[in-house]
Order: C-alpha cells, then structure tokens, then sequence
C-alpha cells in the first residue's frame, strides 16, 4: 500500500545552513498492517509522517501510496497529531466533520460516517459538547474520529497519545486496536516509547538518532489480538530490550 524508496529529506535553516533530517529511508507497508516507528527525539519522525501525509515536500527519492506518488494531501489519507487541534469554538460534531468539508460539501454519508466514528472512540452521545468540555484523553478521541472522518484507507498518527498520562495513555493503546480492528485501517504510528512500539505494531521500524535511517525493522512475533498483559511475556520483552540496547548503544537511551 505504502512504498517509500530512497527518501531523504534536507531542511534549510533561517541561518543558512542544512539539516539532514532523514536519510536514504526504505520500506513498504501492506495493506492492514500496523506499523510503528520508533526513534529518539530529533531523529526525523515527525518530518517522515509530514512527507507520508502530503504536507511536506522531500528531497528526493519517492514515495507512493497505491503506486501513485503522494504530492499533496490525499483523501486515502487521515492523520492524528499529538495534540488533537480542535476549533473550540465548534462542537465535536462539527469538528469531526471538518476534514470531509474542506474535501468538499458534507453528505448525509460523511454525517453518517462522523456519528459511527464517534462511537468507536467511546464518545456516543458526546456530538453536541464543545472541546473544552472534554479531558485531554476525550480531545484526542475526537482528533482519532475526526481522522477516519471521511473514511481513509490510511492512518498517520504522530505520537498521539504522548499528552496522557500513563494509564489513559494504555486504555487508549487498547482502544486504537480495537478501532483499527473494527475499521480494518492501516495504521502507521510514530512514538519514542519503546514499549508503546513494540505493544502496537505488526512490525516495528527503528530509526537512528539524525539523520535518521532506518536501522531495522523487526516483526513482533506476539497474538494478533492484544492484552496488557503480553507486556510480561517473553516475546515483548526481547523486541524491547533489543531496541533498548541500540539507542543506548547511539547516546539516545531516553528514548
Ligand atoms: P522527531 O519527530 O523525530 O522528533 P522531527 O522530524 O520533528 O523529529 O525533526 C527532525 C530534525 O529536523 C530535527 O533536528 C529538527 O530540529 C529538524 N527540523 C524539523 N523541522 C524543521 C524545519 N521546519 N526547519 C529546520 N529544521 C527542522
Ligand atoms: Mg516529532
């Protein structure tokens, strides 16, 4: 579904000098999968899920969504960001619609679509609520429905839950997994917790401190369907502690 080769992405700075934000990047993501991608902070994850979302231009290399190259935002995709960024002068409702908005006029489909949504993030009965009115868990429930709002095939999420606090942050791991269950998305998801990682993914992509290379992908050889208590298991605690010990091997042990 995804095929990005050759990557690389150079900012330029205000001072006139360029950073090398990613560097020769390659992988493919099939149709379903869950992927997540792990790395120290700075090492280029949040610039590779901006290139993947059609709101950054890179460098150079490709980067395809169902063989066609992403240039510019694209329908097939939804994005969720670290904070959810909802207008607080719109209700949930309305929020939640936005993206099918500005995609074109909203049909009685897209409402449909928004209030199914907004189920499976827990908050039926939660349309008519302004934001302010919401936790910080509640707001990035609405961030994650206003992301499948209009239906994409792809889900780009950049450290979504790293906001929360530990145990929201777990009741919502177990919640996007159960929604991409139920929605049957693809899922690529960028985070700096090992263990969020590792819990998540089908397979877990590790980049390098910047600029970043993917170093490894490895597959996550635990059951389909999660439970917190894998966490304890064998199988878990190998792909962690192999992450653990290259970041600390690189200086970036607090990722
Ligand atoms: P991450 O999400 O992994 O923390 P980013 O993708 O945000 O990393 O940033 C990667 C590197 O690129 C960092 O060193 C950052 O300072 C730099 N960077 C990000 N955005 C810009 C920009 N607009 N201009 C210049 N440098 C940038
Ligand atoms: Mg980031």
């Amino acid at each position: 579904m995804i095929h990005v080769s050759g990557l690389n992405k150079m900012y330029a700075t205000r001072e006139g000098n360029e950073i090398h934000a990613l560097s020769d990047v390659n992988f493919s993501v099939a149709d379903g999968e869950f992927i997540t991608v792990v790395g120290p902070s700075g090492c280029g994850k949040s610039t590779l899920l901006k290139i993947l979302a059609g709101i950054l231009r890179r460098t150079s290399g490709s980067v395809e969504i169902d063989g066609r190259p992403i240039d510019g935002p694209n329908r097939q995709i939804g994005v969720v960001f670290q904070a959810p960024v909802l207008l607080p002068w719109r209700t949930v409702f309305e929020n939640i619609l936005l993206p099918s908005q500005l995609h074109g006029a909203i049909t009685d489909a897209n409402r449909a679509d928004a209030r199914k949504y907004l189920a499976m993030v827990g908050l039926a009965g939660f349309e008519d609520k302004y934001p302010n009115e919401l936790s910080g868990g509640m707001q990035q429930r609405v961030g994650i429905a206003r992301a499948l709002a209009h239906d994409p095939a792809l889900l780009l999420m950049d450290e979504p839950f790293g906001a929360l606090d530990a145990m929201t942050r777990e009741n919502m791991n177990l919640d996007l997994l159960r929604i991409r269950a139920a929605s049957k998305k693809t899922v690529l998801l960028v985070t700096h917790s090992i263990p969020e990682a590792v819990f998540l993914a089908d397979r877990v992509i590790v980049m390098s401190p910047r600029p970043g290379r993917i170093t490894e992908i490895l597959n996550v050889d635990l059951p389909a369907e999660r439970r917190l208590e894998m966490i304890n298991s064998a199988p878990f605690g190998e792909v962690v502690s192999h992450i653990r010990k290259y970041f600390s091997s690189q200086g970036a042990l607090d990722a």
